[in-house]
């Protein structure tokens, strides 16, 4: 049995065939360690079941023996294969009964999306065993579902992420302190982002920077194929406190972190270009070859960022750099497409197309073919105009297709921004 003070120790279990054969990645159990960890819990296991009753009443059960909490996602939808409600109402021997305000809910979502009737099979999607908590679920039909056994708590939640974060969001921590009272030490944290340096080197300069460590407060280097952010977390600190350790790391970082950082909502880079947009009150039109749009869907992901964003031209042929943008021929017969005079005359080229305040140029090679020896798979050009001045860089990036046009988009978007904030110090004047 769990002991009943200290640390509360979690296992999370996902469901479904499609996490095993690798149809879908399991973003959920990623999603739900990092949610833990903000709040002091410990994941201890983590299991990965079919759909299969005796699968998840295995895991379950083993995951009782292990830990204070056991969180389980996917499997409470209303097709066959969804057996998760009925494998642990089996095996914690809790009869499941038609709940009246989940039905009634369902029933509302339906006739809202403009069916006449439930369908059988949803309304099982209203079933919840004898005693449990419902966790409501805002952007769908199936409830979360917190049981106590008298030893773990254990909590069903639905597969779709959307659905699994919205309920985490709304209920994890309120139920885990009535749950586990005394036992979470309030934990605080703050994310730092940055992109362009590798996490190895990152580490390095900071462990340069601080021989002394970091303190009372822990750092966590989260990296993807977009940047690195780095974690910095404290436990058992009042806010002021803790908010006094965080800058003082900061400040002590500063000239680290500094030319690699920025500031975006959910740490998102293209939100930071939005912002500096708006705040010089200019505007952007992008020009991309190899990235194929990704910089103008990173744009457009933002909602509202129309005001900013004008669009774009994605100029994949040598015909098309010459017809839409003016990219000279002669340019591209002496430089190649992928070249520091093209990126350029693209960015410049679109700002004309546009009559746009900012633009962006990317040509690249982003493989698996194409590549020569003086050119390889992964060399790419970027180019970025703002107020008669233009920042060129070339750089190669390792990775597959998807990776090289990812690291184009945003090493594009992050030289875009250093030149708004007038930082890109190497920029040379431009007609545009
Ligand atoms: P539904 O009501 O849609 O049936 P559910 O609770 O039964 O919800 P599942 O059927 O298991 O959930 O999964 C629904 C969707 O969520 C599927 O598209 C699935 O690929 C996705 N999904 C399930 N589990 C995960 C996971 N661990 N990580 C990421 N996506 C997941």
């Amino acid at each position: 049995m769990p002991a009943p003070s200290g640390s509360v120790r979690a296992v999370i279990v996902t469901v479904g065939d499609e996490l095993l054969l690798g149809h879908t990645v399991d973003t959920n159990a990623a999603w739900l360690g990092g949610e833990l960890g903000a709040l002091g819990v410990r994941v201890v296991r983590r299991y990965t079941v079919s759909d299969e009753e005796p699968e998840i009443r295995w895991a379950v059960r083993d995951a009782m023996g292990a830990a204070d909490l056991v969180l389980v996602s996917g499997g409470l939808g209303p097709t066959p294969d969804d057996v998760t409600r009925d494998a642990v109402a089996g095996l914690l021997h809790r009869p499941l009964r038609t709940d009246p305000d989940v039905l009634e809910s369902i029933r509302a979502r339906f006739l809202e999306a403009g069916m006449q009737e439930l369908p059988e099979p949803n309304r099982r999607v209203a079933q919840v065993p004898e005693g449990a908590r419902k966790l409501p679920n805002p952007v769908g039909t199936a409830p979360g579902l917190a049981l106590e056994t008298g030893g773990a708590l254990v909590v069903l939640l639905p597969g779709v992420p959307r659905e699994l974060r919205s309920i985490i969001e709304g209920s994890l921590g309120s139920l885990l302190s009535r749950h586990f009272p005394g036992r979470l030490p309030p934990t605080l944290s703050r994310t730092l982002h940055t992109s362009g340096i590798p996490e190895s080197l990152l580490a390095q300069r900071v462990r340069e920077r601080l021989p002394e460590g970091t303190g009372d407060v822990r750092m966590a280097f989260l990296p993807d194929i977009r940047g690195v952010d780095l974690r910095l977390t404290v436990t058992g600190m009042d806010p002021v406190e803790a908010g006094r350790h965080f800058e003082e790391l900061e400040r002590k970082l500063g000239p680290i972190l500094d030319p690699w950082r920025f500031h975006g909502d959910r740490g998102d880079l293209a939100d930071a270009v939005v912002v500096a947009l708006r705040a010089r009150d200019t505007d952007l039109a992008v020009a991309e070859s190899c990235t194929g749009g990704l910089v103008a869907k990173r744009l457009t992901d933002i909602p509202g960022a129309s005001d900013v964003f004008l669009g774009g031209v994605v100029a994949y042929s040598n015909e098309a750099k010459i017809r839409h943008l003016g990219v000279d021929a002669g340019t591209l017969e002496r430089h190649g497409a992928v070249s520091a005079d093209v990126a350029q005359a693209m960015a410049e080229g679109v700002v004309r197309a546009f009559d746009a305040g900012a633009g962006l140029g990317v040509t690249g090679i982003a493989g698996p073919g194409g590549g020569t020896a003086e050119k390889p798979v992964g060399t790419v050009w970027y180019a970025a105009w703002y107020g008669g001045r233009c920042a060129v860089r070339g750089e190669r990036f390792p990775g597959d297709r998807e990776a090289v046009r990812e690291r184009s988009a945003q090493a594009a978007l992050m030289l875009l921004l250093r030149l708004l904030e007038g930082r890109a110090t190497d920029a040379s004047a431009s007609r545009g």
